[in-house]
């Protein structure tokens, strides 16, 4: 029988989730998916100096509004909580103990005071000090005092920490879905903390314990986790569990040049790095997100599937049921992956054309109400008209404000373009003709005009271009019959006769 599929996303509440955090929790989501499997979210929140309030709500907003909702978690029990790390405390000493039982972990009493005199001392003769096998047994720890040394000073109440005591001389082979084998020599490994001297378990620790008590059958997570693979497979080795498999993803790094994508390549470039805007509670300072920015969770959710994974077909615009059955962890890059704005808008543009209709009205009102307009105009008719140039619902307005609102003023250009001696005469005459008709609809007005221009033998730019003028203020538009259908016979009527006036 195969085993469940069980993953988690294990953010620490510290701040706003940047979009490489939700990239991961993308890659979890559409793995547990793909795979029938259940996917988790776990909060990290044992380093207590750097929580962050709101940070845990924001989180989970942020998945919700991505449409990748977690099926256990806080508020969502499967049986394996709590989701929380600062709720399970009790559950990590006895891992601890066991570990020292075993002869795989120390205690160390070294003061911070000492260990930064061995910094200092190395340093100053051009090295690094790594607390590890070449030096363990001359430090203040339990693998240098005698068993009394070490119960007298626990007795004593003198503050100490768990190290994990990395085993000598060995090759480790290590397997990891995306770069496949990777060979660590122990020696060049420190002995990591495991609990610290406020009896609360380091991440290392707390990590692997909540994987193994939760079942986890696959770890994905940011590439930035690689260097810590080697101490969690030792130390599920060590408290004899079976360790789960292990994904890397690559990192995204910045639109130019090297490096890890960061808040202030956004700010530079203008582009979000968080989904959600989010306010610092310290300061009050806002930082943008891609729903405040107009992005749909759609387009989004696409562009990050693209980062450091593609299908391996031409294919680029995916729904994120497609992502679910396209996904693939061994078509995730090794390489990073470059973030590209102008990609971003582009998935927008797509995804904005696929949307929903009624989601796109429900926007677009919400932007009419902002104006104070009441229409009973053909909302849904009018977006469809324009849709196909906008990126955002906010450009919807641009495109399309002339339908709600007269021109008040006109392009100057235009007007010393078309509009001409003859031009108050031939529209004086042209509202003559749209006033009889009485079926005002856009195919019915384009063959009685166009009938009328061709008869008159003059020419459609003479007519068409100042008409033009007259119900949209400029050149630009979609089809003129559309608009006079949709405002109106008496509307076009009106915005002809104030046009004559005022040019
Ligand atoms: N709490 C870690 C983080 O904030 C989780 C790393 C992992 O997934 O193992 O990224």
């Amino acid at each position: 029988m195969t085993k469940d599929i069980r993953v988690r996303f294990a953010p620490s509440p510290t701040g706003p989730l940047h979009i490489g955090g939700v990239r991961t929790a993308l890659f979890n989501y559409l793995y547990a998916k793909k795979h029938n499997g259940t996917f988790i979210l776990r909060i990290e929140d044992t380093d207590q100096n750097r929580y962050v309030p709101g940070a845990e709500n924001y989180i989970q907003d942020a998945l919700n509004w991505c449409m990748i909702p977690y099926d256990e978690g806080p508020e969502k029990d499967g049986g394996f909580g709590p989701y929380r790390q600062s709720e399970r405390k009790h559950l990590y000493q006895e891992y601890a103990d066991q570990l020292i039982k075993d002869g795989y972990a120390y205690y160390a009493f070294d003061t911070s005071e000492e260990l930064d005199d061995l910094r200092k001392s190395h340093e100053t003769n051009g090295e690094t000090f790594v607390y590890n096998w070449s030096n363990r047994t001359n430090l203040n720890n339990s693998l240098s005092l005698t068993n009394e040394e070490v119960s007298s000073k626990i007795d004593a109440g003198i503050p100490y920490v768990i190290r994990f005591k990395t085993p000598t001389n060995e090759i480790l082979q290590l397997n990891d879905e995306i770069r496949g084998k990777i060979k660590i020599d122990t020696n060049n490994l420190d002995d990591k903390i495991l609990f610290k001297s406020d009896g609360m378990p380091t991440y290392h620790l707390a990590n692997i314990v909540d994987d193994h008590l939760m079942k986890i059958t696959h770890v994905i997570r940011g590439e930035e986790w690689l260097p810590s693979l080697a101490l969690h497979v030792l130390l599920y080795r060590s408290l004899g569990w079976e360790a789960p498999s292990f994904a890397h993803l690559p990192l995204i790094l910045k639109p130019v040049g090297k490096g890890k994508l960061s808040k202030r390549d956004g700010d530079k470039m203008g582009f979000p790095v968080f989904p959600l805007q989010w306010t610092d509670p310290k300061d009050n300072s806002v930082s943008s997100g891609y729903r405040e920015d107009g992005y749909l969770p759609e387009a989004v959710v696409n562009m990050l599937a693209f980062l450091g994974w593609n299908p391996g077909t031409e294919q680029e615009l995916f729904s994120l049921d497609q992502l679910i059955n396209a996904f693939d962890l061994g078509k995730v890059n090794k390489a990073g992956a470059k973030f590209d704005p102008e990609k971003t808008k582009w998935f927008q543009q797509q995804h904005l054309q696929q949307a929903d209709i009624t989601t796109l009205i429900n926007q677009f009102e919400v932007i009419l109400s902002e104006k104070n307009i009441s229409t009973t105009a053909n909302v849904q008719q009018i977006i469809e008209t324009v849709k196909e140039r906008a990126t955002f619902t906010s450009d919807l307005w641009d495109l399309t404000s002339f339908f709600f609102i007269a021109p008040t003023s006109y392009d100057s250009k235009a007007i010393k373009k078309a509009w001409k001696d003859d031009t108050p005469s031939l529209m004086h005459e042209l509202t003559r003709i749209l006033n009889d008709i009485t079926d005002f609809s856009e195919t019915n007005v384009a063959s009685i005009v166009k009938g009328w221009i061709t008869a008159k033998e003059i020419g459609f730019g003479k007519i068409m271009m100042p008409l033009r003028i007259a119900l949209v203020g400029s050149l630009q538009g979609p089809d003129l019959f559309l608009i006079a259908s949709i405002i109106g016979k008496e509307e076009t009527i009106k915005r002809i006769k104030d046009t004559i006036e005022r040019n």
